[in-house]
C-alpha cells in the first residue's frame, strides 16, 4: 500500500472519495464523479494544499472556512442536482462547492448546461474564488457575485436549487421564498450563531415548505439583512 505521504493529489482525492463512500455519505454516481473531478487543492491557500484531501474544514482567511468534504458531499447528494439546472449558492467562500455544483449541472460535454450563481460578502474571497474557478476551468459555468446573499439574487430567479453554506437564524430567509422554483430544494444550516445548528432540506410545494432536519452541523454565521448582525 502506498503511504499517504507519497500520494499525489489525484490519489489522495480518490482515497478521500472511497472513505466517504465507505461511510455511506457518498452514493450517487454523479456526485462521486464530481468529487473525483474537482481539484479541492486548487481552492485552498497554498500552505494548506497538503491537507486538501483530509476530511476537515480549512481556513481560507478572514475568519472563514472551506467546509469539510463530507459536508460538501452530503449537501450535493441532498440537493439532487441535475444537468441543466440553475443553482444559487449563498456563501462562495473558496468557490469549491460552487465548482462541485457546476460539475453536476453543467458537466463537460453537456448539450443543456445549467449555471451556478454564487454570492459572497467578502470582496477578497470573491476575487480569490474567481481566480480558483478560472484556473480550474469553471469560469464560464459559475458567476461569482459580491454582496449580501441573504437578499438572494432576484435578477436570475427563480432557481431550481438554493444552497446556503453559512448558518442562518431562520430556515427560509424571506427573499429566498420567492426565488426558489415550485418543487425546488433549499439546503440550509439554521440555528444559533455558533452552536446548536442543524442542516435542513426544504422543498417548496405551492405556498408551503416541507422541511426535513438532517443532522447537527457547525457553520460560520450568515451575516446580512436577513441573517445575523455582524
Ligand atoms: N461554500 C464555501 C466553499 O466551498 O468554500 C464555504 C463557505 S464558508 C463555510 C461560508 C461563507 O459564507 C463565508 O465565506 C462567508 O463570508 C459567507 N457569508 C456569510 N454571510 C454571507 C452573506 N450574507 N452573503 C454572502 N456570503 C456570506
Amino acid at each position: 500500500m502506498v503511504s499517504i505521504l507519497k500520494m499525489n493529489f489525484e490519489e489522495k482525492r480518490k482515497r478521500l472519495v472511497e472513505s466517504l463512500k465507505d461511510r455511506g455519505i457518498l452514493s450517487k454516481p454523479e456526485v462521486i464523479k464530481a468529487m473525483l473531478t474537482v481539484q479541492r487543492h486548487k481552492f485552498v491557500p497554498r500552505d494548506a494544499e497538503s491537507s486538501a484531501y483530509i476530511d476537515s474544514p480549512l481556513s481560507i482567511g478572514l475568519g472563514q472556512t472551506i467546509s469539510a468534504p463530507h459536508m460538501n458531499a452530503m449537501m450535493c447528494e441532498f440537493l439532487e442536482l441535475k444537468e441543466g439546472e440553475k443553482v444559487l449558492e449563498i456563501g462562495t467562500g473558496s468557490g469549491y462547492h460552487a465548482a462541485l455544483c457546476a460539475e453536476l449541472v453543467a458537466p463537460g460535454n453537456s448539450e443543456n448546461p445549467g449555471h451556478v450563481f454564487t454570492i459572497e460578502r467578502h470582496e477578497e474571497l470573491v476575487n480569490s474564488a474567481k481566480e480558483s474557478l478560472r484556473e480550474t476551468g469553471y469560469e464560464g459555468k459559475v458567476t461569482v457575485i459580491y454582496g449580501d446573499g441573504t437578499l438572494g439574487y432576484p435578477k436570475e430567479a427563480p432557481y431550481d436549487k438554493i444552497l446556503v453554506t453559512a448558518a442562518s437564524p431562520s430556515k427560509v430567509p424571506l427573499p429566498l421564498r420567492d426565488q426558489l422554483k415550485e418543487g425546488g430544494i433549499l439546503c440550509i444550516p439554521a440555528g444559533s450563531k455558533s452552536f446548536g445548528q442543524n442542516l435542513y432540506i426544504i422543498k417548496k410545494l405551492g405556498e408551503d415548505f416541507k422541511s426535513k432536519k438532517v443532522t447537527g452541523v457547525r457553520f460560520v454565521p450568515l451575516i446580512g439583512k436577513y441573517g445575523f448582525e455582524s
